[in-house]
């Protein structure tokens, strides 16, 4: 079987890099063994706003103006919805956060999203004695169900292999790839915190950092907008809401916790009145990177390997251009941003690396 691309891993970065081939009418296979989570737990919120401090997400302007034409492209695709716009009201918590909101939505990078007044008007079963800072212009990707459609699609299409992809079993021929009976110009890696597995490209900084969420059915609160606080509350659709996330940097697991379980209820608790009862919890690792920029390029000494990864805590709107992005570099050449581009790291590769046989 000949391809131009083989695609290991199909999470946000492995379908956005997917989609981007299909259409430019290149073939590929993907291969996806379901050992990270981080795509399938996902809030799937875009927001270009920092809510813990009201700054700029960096490079938020022109990611939107990528990320949200790309999702409407796979909803035609696909004959499903998967953008939901979204307000969100930001629980502020004192007269200083208040004043802080105000400055804040008079900034050219975000007055487009911040609405420049505190919201007073209760929301039922939120407890906001300072008020809401309102953000429009947001909204969420149903990002789990969108990779489950995909991949429905794909398979009735091209090559899908539900396995594990074995670096070590990778041959290099000219300027082409072997794997088993497949032949392909490249293989582009997307495996989340897989990467640390990857015997290519594991030099590269991927601390990465847990997360957990529940889901809890709070029937009768009826909101239409996500609430943040010290945790969010993303509405689902029938008072189903998604509540969290934790941050943990030590834990490196895939497996939901009791610990993070009492952390959400107890932040939740504090700011929201209604009753619920939590009906689920689930966990991944973010491919966080450490200076927080997304690891793309080809690797220094092998030319048909690249890699689309370091999507940290915000894949929905980083996803589509890096996968353009990428896409340019390795068909065209057009030179990466420096500061999305793996050649940041090169001195962690040895001048040559005599562990890869290039053949
Ligand atoms: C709790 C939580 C909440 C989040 N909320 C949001 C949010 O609201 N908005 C937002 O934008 N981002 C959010 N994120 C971050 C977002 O989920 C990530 O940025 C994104 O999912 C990363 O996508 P990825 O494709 O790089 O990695 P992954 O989703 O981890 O995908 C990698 C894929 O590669 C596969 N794989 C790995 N190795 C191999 C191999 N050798 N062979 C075959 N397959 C392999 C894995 O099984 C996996 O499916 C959240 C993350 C978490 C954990």
């Amino acid at each position: 079987m000949e391809v131009d691309y083989i695609i290991v891993g199909f999470g946000l970065a492995g379908m956005s890099f997917a989609h981007v081939l299909e259409k430019k009418g290149k073939s590929f296979v993907v291969f996806e063994d379901g050992s990270q989570h981080s795509s399938r737990v996902a809030g799937g919120m875009y927001n270009p706003v920092i809510l813990r401090r009201f700054t700029p997400v960096w490079n938020a302007a022109s990611q939107l103006e990528k990320a949200l034409p790309f999702y409407r492209e796979l909803e035609e695709k696909l004959s499903q919805t998967y953008d939901y716009p979204l307000d969100i009201y930001r629980v502020l918590h004192s007269v200083e956060e208040q004043n802080n909101w105000y400055a804040a939505a008079d900034r050219p990078a975000l007055s487009p999203y911040m609405i420049p007044r505190i919201i007073h008007k209760p929301l039922p079963g939120i407890r906001a004695g300072f008020g809401f800072g309102k953000l429009s212009r947001t909204g969420r990707v149903a990002v789990p169900k969108l990779i489950r459609d995909y991949r429905a699609y794909l398979e009735n299409k091209t090559g899908f292999f539900a396995e594990k992809f074995v670096h070590t079993a990778l041959e290099f021929k000219e300027e082409r790839v072997q794997y088993n009976h497949i032949n392909a110009g490249k293989v582009v890696f997307c495996e989340g915190f897989g990467l640390l597995q990857n015997p290519f490209f594991k030099q590269l900084p991927l601390p990465g950092s847990k997360g957990e969420v529940l889901t809890i059915h709070a029937p009768g609160l009826q909101l239409e907008s996500l609430v943040k606080s010290a945790v969010f509350i993303l509405p689902l659709g029938n008072d189903y809401y998604k509540v969290g996330a934790t941050f943990h940097r030590t834990d490196k697991t895939d497996t939901p916790t009791e610990a993070a379980r009492e952390e959400l209820l107890q932040k939740l608790r504090i700011f929201m009145t209604h009753p619920f009862k939590v009906v689920d919890q689930a966990a991944g690792v973010r491919p966080t990177v450490a200076d927080r920029r997304p690891l793309v390029g080809k690797h220094p000494q092998i030319q048909q390997l690249a890699i689309l990864n370091g999507l940290g805590t915000r894949g929905v709107m980083i996803a589509p251009e890096t996968a353009e992005q990428l896409y340019d570099h390795l068909e065209t050449g057009k030179p990466l941003l420096p500061s999305i581009s793996i050649n940041r790291f090169q001195a962690r590769w040895p001048p040559r690396d005599r562990s890869v046989q290039t053949g």
